[in-house]
């Protein structure tokens, strides 16, 4: 069984039921303010307010970046930086409208760094000033690039969990995530992953799997446990092309579906992940975690599966069934329903006129969130996997099912097959976890029968799935 290993740069770590830590990354985001665990169905203590203090700016360009294309909304404002005003009634607006005693601020971008540590000096103080008692948190999402040390002390002082963006080795990830002259990005994020470490800030990885990614699961895997990473979440590239009204709004990606229309087309973007490959990429990488690693590196797309199997809501937006408690604020203070539908039709209004609660609680976006459930096709419904998946998110739910109806997942066929996969796997670790007893405990189930003290099951995972006593 492998031991937890004592990494570089490992500090405290935030526990999600199979050990694993919350990700401070937001796609997927944590949907609930914490990641206190909730039956199905139970709506989220608080809501979640991630912050894009630079807009859309940033000094990458990353070809699948969703967000860029966001200066199109904003191209008459002067200033992509968030003011103290909007930063301080943002603080203080978040903090006032929660009476739960822990809140998380999520900062995002674009790239926030590009902000410099003062303003987040500035933001500390302002959660200080305005925290009534409670306790901040802070998470932190980055392409790295412009991580020092200065950077790295702030971080580690203020104990802000940070996601750093990296793709996989060199040729994986510096595919698609170049610098503005179109060069490669690895060697500066790799730079920012030894600053983190050395420095021991908490940080977990965020790792796009793209196309070509997909096709190479072990690769990005193994380079990650050869890094010293212990934390990562993978997240799936899927981008349309632009229609009509994406262009007519200067975007160069298409825009979500419309959960309550047709959709007219379904063609992607080159660099779109394969609807099949993307579980084909999971289950690799799952085969080899669940063997070797479980208890020692932390996966959140199966710590996320996890909640599923234990009956629990799911810790990520991604699978929960309602959407809409997520919502995002742009630097100028304009809040939208969520970081995928930042668009004209979506905006609740600006944090420096509005009411929070208010906008978050208001008839359209509950109906935006609930959108999400009611509007699944009866394909889903039927589906045997459909308590882990719910339809992920609807931002992907643009082509129809084998009947003909519209809304079903373009990830679809990865989602079926990766988790009918795991399932055979993940009632073992859910009935350890369910016991008391170590996640890390079902690697024991490749060797011979696996007795769980407490419950009278028998697992064997050494034996074809058949003939497994379970
Ligand atoms: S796996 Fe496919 S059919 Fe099943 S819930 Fe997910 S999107 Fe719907
Ligand atoms: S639309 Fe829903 S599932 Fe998709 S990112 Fe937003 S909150 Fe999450």
């Amino acid at each position: 069984m492998a031991k937890r290993k004592k990494g570089k740069g490992r500090r405290r770590a935030r526990r999600a039921p199979g050990g694993g830590k919350r990700p401070a990354n937001q796609r997927p985001k944590p949907a609930a303010q914490s990641n206190e665990l909730r039956r199905p169905g139970e709506l989220p203590p608080g809501f979640h307010v991630m912050a894009k203090p630079a807009g859309p700016s940033c000094n990458l360009r990353c070809e699948y970046c969703f967000y860029l294309e966001k200066h199109a909304l904003y191209a008459d404002a002067p200033d992509l930086r968030m003011s103290d005003e909007v930063l301080k009634a943002y603080i203080r607006k978040v903090i006032a409208g929660q009476d739960i005693p822990e809140i998380v601020f999520a900062w995002q971008g674009g790239e926030p760094t590009l902000l410099g540590v003062d303003f987040f000096r500035r933001a500390i103080r302002f959660q200080r000033q305005y925290a009534g008692g409670k306790k901040i948190t802070n998470t932190f999402q980055t392409n790295g690039t412009l991580l020092d040390d200065e950077w790295c002390e702030f971080l580690a002082k203020h104990d802000m969990l940070v996601g750093l963006s990296l793709d996989g080795p060199p040729d994986i990830h510096d595919l698609h995530r170049s610098d503005r002259g179109g060069g490669p990005t690895f060697d500066k994020v790799h730079d920012a992953l030894e600053l983190l470490q050395k420095h021991r800030v908490e940080y977990n990885v965020l790792a796009c799997v793209s196309r070509e990614a997909a096709h190479r699961p072990l690769d990005v895997y193994h380079f990650l446990k050869k890094e010293g990473v212990d934390f990562v979440q993978f997240i799936p590239i899927v981008e349309r092309t632009p229609g009509a009204r994406a262009k007519q709004l200067g975007l160069d990606l298409g825009l979500p579906p419309d959960t309550k229309e047709v959709q007219e087309s379904e063609a992607v973007m080159p660099w779109t992940v394969e609807p099949d490959t993307y579980g084909d990429f999971l289950i690799a990488i799952f085969d080899e975690w669940v063997r070797n690693d479980v208890g020692s590196f932390y996966v959140m797309n199966f710590e996320w599966a996890l909640t599923s199997w234990l009956g629990l809501a799911s810790t990520t937006c991604f699978f929960e069934r309602r959407c809409g408690r997520a919502v995002i604020i742009e630097h100028n203070g304009d809040i939208y329903s969520c970081d995928h539908f930042v668009y004209p039709e979506y905006k609740l209004g600006n944090v420096l006129t509005d009411d929070m609660v208010s906008m978050i609680e208001s008839p359209g976006q509950i109906e935006f969130g609930a959108l999400k459930e009611t509007t699944l096709p009866q394909y889903c419904l039927d589906c045997d996997v459909q308590f882990a998946c719910n339809g992920e998110c609807p931002k992907h739910r643009f082509v129809r099912t084998p009947a003909g109806d519209p809304g079903l997942n373009y990830l679809c066929p990865s989602y079926r097959k990766y988790f009918r996969h795991i399932d055979r796997y993940m009632k073992v670790i859910a009935n350890l976890v369910a016991e008391g007893l170590p996640a890390s405990n079902v690697m024991q189930a490749f060797e011979g029968p696996l007795v769980i003290p407490g419950s009278d099951v028998v697992h064997d995972l050494a034996r074809p799935e058949d003939q497994d006593p379970t």
